[in-house]
């Protein structure tokens, strides 16, 4: 599983970072969320969903 955070989509709500810390982290300028790592470690991939669905913006976007 491979993801981004589409950052013209991020409101920077930490809703992500709140469900799944492992996945999802603070921009530098911590205005908005991006994934850690593009590859999300499988034993995370629960989390790394559930923070999908929850995102009000759908700005959690699996990548290619
Ligand atoms: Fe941004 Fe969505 Fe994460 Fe909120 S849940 S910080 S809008 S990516």
């Amino acid at each position: 599983m491979k993801l981004f955070v589409d950052q013209d989509l991020c409101i920077g709500c930490g809703l992500c970072i709140d469900i799944a810390p492992e996945v999802f982290d603070w921009s530098d300028d911590e205005m908005t969320a991006v994934a850690i790592d593009e590859e999300v470690p499988s034993e995370f991939e629960e989390e790394a969903t559930e923070a999908m669905e929850s995102c009000p913006t759908d700005a959690i976007q699996e990548a290619e």
